[in-house]
């Protein structure tokens, strides 16, 4: 149960939106966090189970006065259409993950990717004007590249497996090279000797599937024996903490970046951008996930 004695009519509501959202973590972490700094504010989650009512989840929130809202599966993308202006990575990303309601407007943001390479910092990890290679060009992979292209990594090669995201990353990669002036190129999965050549070449590898997930815990996106000396890995999978890639990584001495640390340090950005406070990263990640 949560503490609520603190709750009054001067409380601020923020919240997140999606479906299923039972197993959210965040109204944890950030009411955590609002008690810990003293912030006046409580976070929820609503389920809205049908696409439809998402225009009137959006309005509703801003019209009550909420500081603003997440947002996730299976609506970072259509929330778009419901928003007044967005910040330029969610622009190009074309998904947003966070929103803050100013002065009557609804404003989109992206935190997935500068979550991730700000964990990638964190980590002691330097890519900026370096190569990287990336796995999964899905709702995380396109933020991490485009965050990536934007802050400045020199070039990136994107893998994904001949589905739709391969399809739809296409066009994408080309303007945000045009855009960045970061060199891109997208490469089949299946091309394990693309994929061997392009780790040799990068600073830092990164997954960003669903593989290693607990319905494929045995399962990795990269062959070990392709983990050189001198390389880091990135996962933005979190559960379980440490994925068979992080583990085989750490298993040859690397440098290991598990996606735990993108969870919380997007959450992170967000409570800056709603509260421009500094989420107690520490205290979470000991109070929910030792
Ligand atoms: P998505 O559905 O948008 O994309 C899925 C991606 O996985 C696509 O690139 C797809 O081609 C690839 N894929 C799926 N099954 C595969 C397989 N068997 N082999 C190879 N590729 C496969 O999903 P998403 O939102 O991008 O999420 C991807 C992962 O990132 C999930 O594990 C999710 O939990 C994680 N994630 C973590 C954070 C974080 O903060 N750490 C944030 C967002 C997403």
């Amino acid at each position: 149960m949560g503490e609520i004695d603190h709750i009054s009519g001067h409380t601020k509501t923020i919240a997140v939106v999606g479906t299923p959202i039972k197993h959210s973590l965040s109204p944890a972490m950030h009411n955590t966090s609002f008690t810990h700094l003293g912030i006046d504010c409580v976070f929820l989650a609503y389920d809205v189970a049908d696409e439809k009512d998402l225009e009137a989840a959006i309005r509703g929130m801003n019209a009550l006065g909420f500081i603003g809202c997440n947002i996730t599966m299976p609506y970072k993308t259509k929330v778009l259409q419901y928003l007044d202006e967005l910040s330029p990575a969610a622009e190009i990303m074309g998904a947003v993950n966070t929103v803050v309601f100013k002065e009557g407007k609804a404003i989109g943001h992206n935190t997935d990717g500068a979550g991730f390479m700000k964990n990638v910092r964190d980590s002691g990890v330097d890519v900026i004007g370096k190569k990287i290679t990336l796995v999964g060009a899905g709702g995380a992979g396109s933020a991490i590249y485009t965050q990536a292209a934007l802050d400045g990594v020199s070039e990136i090669d994107v893998f994904n497996r001949k589905d739709a995201f391969f399809e739809q990353t296409k066009q994408k990669i080309v303007s945000l090279a045009d855009r960045t002036g970061c060199k891109m190129k997208l490469i089949d999965l299946d091309d394990q000797d693309a994929l061997r050549d392009s780790v040799a070449q990068s600073v830092l590898f990164v997954n960003a599937t669903r593989v290693g997930m607990p319905d494929t815990p045995n399962q990795s996106t990269l062959n070990p024996e392709f983990m050189v000396e001198g390389l880091a890995v990135a996962d933005t999978v979190y559960e379980p903490r440490k994925t068979k890639l992080i583990k085989d990584a750490d298993s040859r001495g690397l440098i290991t970046i598990p996606g735990l640390g993108m969870l919380l340090s997007q959450a992170a950005i967000g409570e800056e951008i709603w509260v421009n406070a500094k989420m107690p990263i520490k205290l979470i990640e000991d109070k929910f996930f030792n």
